[in-house]
C-alpha cells in the first residue's frame, strides 16, 4: 500500500543522502591535506592579443592531482572549498606560486607578462585573513603590481558590501588591474561597470559559443565590445574554439582572446617553452 511505498522512498532517499554526505566529507578531509601533500599545481592558459597576436597575458587555473581519484577539476572542489573556508589557504597558495612564477618569467622571458588570478568572495569578506594581505606580500616580495590581475565575478559583486569595493579600490590604487570574469552570465552586469573599477571585461564562453548560432547573441557581443571600448575597458573573449568565432570577434574589435583554438591551459614547463619560443622569434 501507500505506506510501504512511502517507506521505501524514505529509505532510498536517506541512503543517497548519506552517500552524498559521505562523499562530501571525504572530499573536505582530502582537501585539507592537499596543500601539505603538494597535490595542487597551476596551469597557465595563454591570452592572445588579437591586434598583434602577442602573448603577454595568461590566466592561472588550479589543478588537483588527487592520490586515488586522479585529476580533479576546480569546478568539483572550489565550491566546497568556498563553503568550508579552505579557499583562503588554497588561494594564498595560488597567489604565492603565481607571484613567484611571474616574477621569474618577467626577468627572463617576457618583461610585460601579466598573470590573472581568480578570486573568491570570501577573500574580500573574511576580516581575519583578508585580501589586503596580498598587497603586503607583493610589497615584501617586490612583485610589481602590473604582474598580476585579479579576476572577480558578478556573484561577488551581487552581495557586494562596502568592504568589497573598498578593497578593490585599494588594489586598483596600488596599480593592480581588475577583470570582471564570466561577463554576461549574471544579472545587471552593466550597473557593476559603473560602480566598480574594472580594467578588463571577460565575455563568458557560453556567449562566445552561441554567437555563431544565435544572431541576437552576436549583436549583444558586439554591443558589449563597443560599450567597453567607450568606457576605456579592454575586452577578453573566453572559450574561443573555432576560426569562425576568432574572426568574428577580431572584426568586432575585441582586444584579447582565450580558448582551445589558441592553447589549452599549459603546465609550467609548456608555458615556459611557449614564452621561450615567442622571445626567439
Ligand atoms: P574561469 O575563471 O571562467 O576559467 C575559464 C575556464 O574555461 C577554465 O576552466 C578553462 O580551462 C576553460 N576554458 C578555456 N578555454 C576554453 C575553451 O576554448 N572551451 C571550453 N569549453 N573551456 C575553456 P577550469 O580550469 O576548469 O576552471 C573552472 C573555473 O574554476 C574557473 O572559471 C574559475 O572560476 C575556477 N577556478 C580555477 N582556478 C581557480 C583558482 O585558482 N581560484 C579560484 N577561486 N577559482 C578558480
Ligand atoms: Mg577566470
Ligand atoms: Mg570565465
Ligand atoms: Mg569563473
Amino acid at each position: 500500500g501507500a505506506k510501504a511505498i512511502g517507506k521505501n522512498n524514505y529509505h532510498y532517499y536517506t541512503k543517497s543522502m548519506r552517500d552524498a554526505a559521505l562523499k562530501r566529507m571525504t572530499l573536505i578531509a582530502d582537501l585539507r591535506h592537499a596543500i601539505d601533500n603538494d597535490e595542487f599545481y597551476i596551469v597557465y592558459q595563454p591570452i592572445i592579443n588579437l591586434h598583434d597576436q602577442s602573448i603577454t597575458k595568461a590566466e592561472a587555473l588550479i589543478r588537483w592531482r588527487h592520490p586515488t581519484r586522479g585529476l580533479v577539476g576546480p569546478d568539483d572542489f572550489i565550491p566546497v572549498a568556498e563553503e568550508t573556508g579552505l579557499i583562503i589557504d588554497i588561494s594564498d597558495w595560488v597567489f604565492e606560486r603565481v607571484c613567484r612564477d611571474v616574477c621569474l618569467w618577467r626577468k627572463t622571458l617576457c618583461p610585460t607578462l601579466q598573470i590573472s588570478i581568480n578570486t573568491s568572495p570570501t577573500h574580500y569578506t573574511d576580516p581575519e585573513r583578508c585580501i589586503t594581505l596580498w598587497l603586503e606580500k607583493m610589497l615584501i616580495n617586490r612583485t610589481p603590481p602590473q604582474a598580476v590581475l585579479l579576476e572577480i565575478t558578478e556573484s561577488l559583486l551581487m552581495d557586494a558590501n562596502k568592504s568589497i569595493s573598498t578593497k578593490l579600490f585599494q588594489f586598483r590604487q596600488a596599480g593592480v588591474d581588475i577583470a570582471l570574469d564570466d561577463f554576461g552570465t549574471g544579472y545587471s552586469s552593466i550597473s557593476y561597470l559603473k560602480r566598480y573599477p574594472t580594467d578588463f571585461l571577460k565575455i563568458d564562453k557560453s556567449f562566445v559559443h552561441s554567437m555563431t548560432e544565435v544572431s541576437n547573441d552576436k549583436v549583444l557581443c558586439e554591443a558589449i565590445i563597443v560599450m567597453a571600448k567607450k568606457l576605456g575597458i579592454k575586452v577578453v573573449a573566453e572559450g574561443i574554439e573555432t576560426q569562425e568565432q576568432y574572426h568574428i570577434l577580431q572584426s568586432m574589435g575585441c582586444d584579447y582572446g582565450q580558448g582551445y583554438l589558441f592553447a589549452k591551459p599549459l603546465e609550467h614547463q609548456a608555458f615556459n617553452a611557449l614564452l621561450e619560443q615567442q622571445k626567439a622569434t
